[in-house]
């Protein structure tokens, strides 16, 4: 993954931030449904600056390390309802506020062509009319009086919808989200409505040089499947929705079986039980979308490819993306993702001193995003026209060079794993956060995967890092997106051919 916390904080201007593409990539589409969106980013941000000394980090490396599974088991509880729908609880009592969210196994990763959006355009729909609220509106009115406030949110394999509220309204809280969830009417004159906020939505992406950037090195990454990682979707799809589409994705994956309800916060975990039970115990169980409708498997890359966006830009950004490990079918594989990413990123790693305290690159990251669906790895860079031959040259060098032996310390990779426990054990203390957290990875890949994530991490070893790049990166298939003005590159005299490296996969 990236930061967990990162994940999810991605403010809508912050995403399409040249920062943001270097220090990790996600595309969440974090909406604003009449209820504020906190800065998290910002706060993690200033958390992670106020934590850096590495010194402190390695001091706590053996405490924070100490199994965080079974520090998780203590405060993290499961149940699964009769008809499959999965209740996790955490609690906190810190404050008195408790965070109601609900995960369904949707997103982009669902849709065939012809459905491009719609799973983001049904997370808009879902704070509309339903049978219990039936006026337009009337959910924002009980969402007020109840204290609460709420958001979804669409990426490529998980949509959320959360609610944070003062614990003793817990059970309208509940009951607000499950009559959301399970009765929708889809009005006809709130989708054309919502259909434009979408569309607004759109055209502000669309707006940022990196959109383009990062839709054409996606559709090169994923042949024939650019509707399946396409979460903003089709200007034309969202124009046409219908009711009948909404009814449709409503049928087939947000059935209880598909779903999972998450407490976090000033709650007691049997009380949210017996709530559970009594609220969504009679939803009816569905067939398993996956087995009715199996999502393709991802075509494989058959070789390398290039291609330049020209527009008008200061600096010039390089991605260069692979196809990655798939969580479910290679979890150690992206536990090792994590670690190389970060252990690369650290200041003073092999590939920050070569490239950009040499000067070559303004910033250089490497990230791996973690899916089921053969996540993206991606190296994305910046530097200035007059360096970027020089540059490239440099970076795939660089990358040449990933599996040698000591490319990665044992000092770096320590320290990754340090600051990932550390920002990990900090999430437990923000119950908001840590509801998103725990839904994210069961939608992606299972509860199991998060309780044994950081356990799993510091067993990573030397040679674990080393296997991980010739898995997946060296001499495996990639594209690499470059994004300069169209003069620089005529100055530069720049083809497709020159933009991959001398030795090709
Ligand atoms: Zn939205």
């Amino acid at each position: 993954m990236r930061g967990q916390h990162l994940i999810f904080s991605q403010s809508f201007r912050a995403k399409y931030s040249a920062s943001f593409y270097i220090k990790g990539l996600s595309r969440v589409f974090g909406c604003r449904h009449g209820s504020r969106k906190k800065p998290f980013l910002q706060r993690w941000r200033q958390l992670r600056s106020g934590i850096a000394a590495l010194g402190l980090l390695l001091s706590w490396l053996p405490a924070v390390l100490q199994a965080q599974r079974a520090e998780l088991e203590k405060f993290v509880r499961q149940k699964v309802l009769d008809n499959g729908l999965e209740v996790i609880v955490a609690e906190n009592h810190g404050v008195p506020i408790a965070t109601i969210e609900i995960d369904v196994r949707n997103g982009s990763f669902t849709q065939p062509p012809g459905y491009e959006g719609l799973a983001h355009m049904y997370e808009h729909m879902f704070f509309k009319a339903n049978a219990q609220l039936s006026r337009p509106d009337e959910f924002i009115d009980r969402a007020s009086e109840l204290g609460a406030i709420f958001n979804g949110t669409t990426q490529e394999e998980r949509v959320n919808y959360y609610l944070s509220l003062p614990s003793d309204s817990l059970e309208g809280g509940l009951r607000l989200i499950a009559g959301a969830l399970r009765e929708p009417k889809f009005l006809r004159e709130e989708l054309d409505r919502e259909r434009l906020v979408v569309l607004g939505e759109y055209d502000r992406n669309e707006a940022s040089p990196f959109f383009e950037l990062d839709k054409r090195t996606t559709q090169a990454l994923y042949p024939g499947q650019w509707s399946r990682k396409n979460v903003i979707g089709e200007r034309q799809v969202l124009q046409t929705v219908t009711p009948d589409k909404m009814r449709e994705i409503q049928r087939k994956y947000y059935v209880p079986n598909n779903a999972a309800l998450i407490v976090t916060g000033d709650v007691d975990a049997d009380r949210v039980f017996e709530l559970a039970e009594h609220v969504f115990g009679d939803w009816k169980r569905g067939s398993d979308p996956f087995i009715a409708d199996p999502i393709p498997p991802i075509t494989p890359m058959t070789g390398s490819s290039a291609l330049f966006v020209e527009q008008d830009v200061g600096a010039i950004t390089v991605f260069i993306r692979w196809q990655g490990p798939s969580v479910r079918a290679d979890p150690e594989a992206t536990f090792s993702a994590d670690v190389f990413s970060d252990a690369l990123n650290q200041p003073g790693s092999t590939l920050q001193r070569r490239l950009v305290d040499s000067g070559l690159w303004h910033s250089v990251g490497v990230n791996y995003y973690t899916l089921n669906n053969a996540g993206p790895i991606t190296i994305s860079g910046q530097t200035s026209p007059d360096r970027f031959k020089a540059a490239l040259s440099a970076l795939y060098r660089e990358i040449e060079q990933f599996a040698d032996p000591g490319y990665i310390t044992r000092e770096q990779l320590d320290a990754s794993k340090a600051e990932r426990a550390v920002s990990t054990a900090f999430g437990f203390d923000r119950p908001s956060d840590f509801a998103h957290t725990i839904g994210f990875w069961w939608s992606v890949a299972s509860l199991d995967y998060y309780m044994r994530y950081i356990d799993s991490m510091a067993r990573r070893t030397q040679e674990d890092m080393r296997k991980y790049a010739r898995d997946y990166i060296l001499g495996k298939p990639y594209v690499v997106g470059v994004l300069m003005p169209a003069d620089v590159r005529r100055q530069l005299g720049l083809t497709e051919a020159d933009l991959l490296a001398r030795v090709t996969p």
